[in-house]
């Protein structure tokens, strides 16, 4: 049996009994489902607001948008941000008409504190952090810098759902937390996200942004009474981004499972650090910082010949990934080519293992096995 990447793995009747009302009620749209989620979400994160959406690329999109027309940011104001990520993160800040301008990651995987404020000048206006593999890295000290030089903090938390730390789920500090519920992601509807502002009045405004500017949903129009159900204003030229109830009633299911399943995650990355633990010169482990309680969506390893290794594993019916390739290789960012020396090396020798509920515990030895067999052989040729 081949033992893959990630597998979503779904609460079927919990699904299906959420799903079933709104078939039953006959309101799949916007509202119903979604206004539930956005509230068990609410409880669940401890954040002021949140605004389901049909994907977190869309937030992160709509965000650098409401963001440069509120506090009137100019074209090619800058954003720091990591090469490290998934390029939805980037491109969101390219289609706002800012720029991207890359800091290098340190061994957390996520973007460097330090090499970040090198990169601060009079244009930059905000800086966009990636938890990486639900790792928070060092979240804290960004939060403190952007709060020294009045930057906004843009957290795309799309690897965090159920990420704590210090025993919080963190974000309360961000001016905006974009969560993606994707379907590879730790809470998989089939594709949706979340918004969360720190501002109750950008929640305001993003309801109506994602819904192409009108002001008055169609859900609560149907629920007041009276005529004039049509009549509402069109404040902006907006996008068509909302979540709909389908997608939230998985994602209401799939929401009491996501701690217990995290956990689960942790276990199989325990698993494998316990199993690499005694080829520390071989297979390089990722920094994890104590105060945090990582969602464990990616178990990452950096090793010498990746590609070699991925090739091994194939052979084996074993289909890791890679997460990611240094962003400033793509034509897009080619501007930014090479200046993040770590993220460019890491990029070419990075390996994400498989993790997910449905894999045993031998089938995480099995992959630890063939792992450090590849790993060695080279050593056995040298010893004999
Ligand atoms: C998956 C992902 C996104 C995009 O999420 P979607 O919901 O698929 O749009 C953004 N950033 C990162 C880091 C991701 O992994």
């Amino acid at each position: 049996m081949a033992i893959q990447l990630f597998v979503p793995s779904f609460d079927v009747e919990s699904c299906l009994s959420e799903i079933k009302e709104c078939l039953e009620t006959g309101w799949t749209g916007l509202g119903f489902k979604t206004v539930q989620f956005e509230e068990a979400w609410k409880s669940y994160t401890g954040l002021n607001n949140a605004h389901f959406l049909n994907s977190a690329t869309s937030g992160l999109n709509i965000a650098f948008d409401i963001f440069k027309e509120k506090y009137g940011w100019q074209d090619d104001d800058e954003v720091i941000t990591t090469p490290l990520t998934f390029v939805s993160s980037n491109h969101a800040i390219l289609l706002a008409g800012l720029k991207p301008i890359f800091a290098d990651v340190d061994d957390t995987l996520c973007l460097d504190p330090v090499e970040v404020e090198k990169k601060i000048t009079e244009k930059t206006r905000a800086v966009l952090f990636v938890g990486m593999g639900g790792n928070a890295g060092h979240y804290n000290k960004i939060v403190e810098l952007c709060k020294k030089n009045n930057l906004k903090l843009v957290l795309d938390a799309a690897h965090m759902a159920g990420t704590r730390v210090d025993g919080e789920i963190p974000g309360k500090e961000a001016d905006v937390v974009v969560y993606s519920f994707q379907a590879v992601k730790n809470l998989p509807t089939a594709d949706s996200g979340m918004i969360c502002f720190k501002l109750n009045e950008l929640d305001e405004i993003v309801r109506k942004k994602t819904w192409l500017g009108i002001n008055k949903d169609t859900y609560s129009r149907t629920n007041t009474k009276g005529n004039y159900k049509w009549k509402y204003d069109v404040e902006y030229v907006g996008q068509k981004y909302h979540g709909n109830s389908i997608m939230a009633a998985i994602g209401l299911a799939q929401l009491k499972q996501l701690d217990r399943d995290n956990a689960y995650r942790r276990q199989i990355a325990k698993w494998y650090r316990d199993g690499f633990a005694p080829y520390k010169d071989k297979i390089g482990l990722v920094n994890i910082p104590s105060e945090c309680e990582s969602s464990s969506h990616l178990f990452q390893i950096i090793v010498e010949d990746r590609d070699s290794l991925m090739n091994a594993l194939n052979e084996e019916n074993i289909y890791p990934g890679v997460h990611y390739v240094d962003n400033t290789q793509y034509r897009m960012y080619e501007y930014a080519k090479d200046t993040c020396s770590k993220a460019t090396y890491i990029s070419d020798h990075i390996i994400s293992l498989p993790i997910h509920m449905k894999l045993t515990y031998e089938d995480v030895q099995i992959v630890i096995s063939a792992v450090i067999t590849h790993i060695t052989k080279g050593d056995m040729v040298i010893k004999k």
